[in-house]
């Protein structure tokens, strides 16, 4: 038997264990995949207890994505672009990060058939997130991109961290003001929301970080929240005749993406998305 892991802070949930070892025992390889919570104090030893032969490796989500940057033995290019990763894998106890956000985030806008190159796009949140959403879109030939957020300072030093290394993409901050979405949105083809407003069982869970009135038809809006499946923003983005996409898909693909890492196989996308939708039925009904 060997293992895999999520890493996360303690007392938050995964989705990652339920669609994983979907994954795993639907191709018959025997992993098991288990949730690692785990506090700052604890993620040096965590991470290096992965060279452990009969580990394949782990994802890695919020609060570690950066923190890991220093503790893995290499890290792709890409993780060095966005300055987090999400992938750990084990290749014979040399430690590579890799970060599989970027390409999460970019096939569901393939499977709505979005053309990303040369497009507007408006983020609403500066965290790690909104990092992995500008790299992509900037890999992906995005023309220009309004970074909206409460702080506005966080979404100046996204700009400042990011703004070089993505030209010829024009990349700006802006405050979380009603002059800024009236702006933003009127020229935006893809609206983003990188916030956690809108997660179910949070006091923000009626919220969106958009006013409904200024969501245009033309747009597609992109929420990364994935539970519930349709948030507050996605409800007033259909309402506005504007197409759709829930963060399911993003945490789907991106997790396919560290299975075909640590595994060479690809992963069996339809069993994990049934497995997801089950888990979170389940968690709905308790
Ligand atoms: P993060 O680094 O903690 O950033 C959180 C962002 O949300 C910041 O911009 C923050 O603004 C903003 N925010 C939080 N509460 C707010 C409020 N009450 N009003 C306005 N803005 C608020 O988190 P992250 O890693 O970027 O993740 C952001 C969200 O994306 C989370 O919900 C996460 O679950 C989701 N996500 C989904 C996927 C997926 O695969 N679907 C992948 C990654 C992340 P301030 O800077 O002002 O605090």
């Amino acid at each position: 038997m060997q293992y895999a892991g999520v890493i996360s802070a303690p007392g938050k949930n995964s989705l990652s264990p339920a669609f994983q070892q979907a994954a795993f025992d639907h191709l018959g390889i025997a992993v098991k995949y288990e949730h690692w919570p785990t506090p700052a104090d604890g993620l040096e030893t965590r991470v290096v207890g992965l060279q452990a032969p009969d580990v394949l490796g782990a994802n890695v989500t919020i609060p570690h994505k950066e923190a890991c940057l220093p503790l893995v033995h290499d890290y792709d290019p890409l993780v060095r672009r966005v300055g987090a990763l999400n992938t750990i894998h084990n290749d014979d106890g040399t430690l590579r990060g890799y970060n599989t956000d970027v390409e999460g985030f970019l096939r569901p806008l393939k499977d709505a058939f979005f053309e990303p190159r040369g497009c507007t796009a408006v983020i609403a949140g500066a965290g790690g997130a909104a990092r992995a959403v500008v790299i992509a879109l900037a890999e992906a030939g995005a023309a220009r991109i309004a970074v909206v957020n409460r702080t506005l300072e966080r979404a100046e030093r996204l700009v400042s961290d990011l703004g070089a290394a993505v030209k010829p993409l024009q990349l700006v901050a802006a405050p979380d003001s009603r002059d800024s979405w009236q702006k933003a949105a009127a020229e935006a083809d893809l609206l983003v929301n990188c916030t956690s407003l809108g997660t179910a069982g949070t006091p923000e869970e009626d919220r969106s970080p958009m006013p409904a009135n200024l969501l245009r038809p033309q747009a597609l809006v992109y929420d990364l929240v994935y539970q519930p499946a349709e948030t507050r923003l996605i409800r007033d983005a259909r309402e506005a005749g504007a197409r759709t996409i829930g963060g399911l898909p993003m945490l789907i693909y991106q997790g396919a993406a560290s299975f075909k890492l640590w595994t060479g196989r690809d992963a069996p996308v339809d069993i994990m998305f049934q497995a997801a939708e089950a888990a979170l039925a389940a968690e709905d009904a308790s």
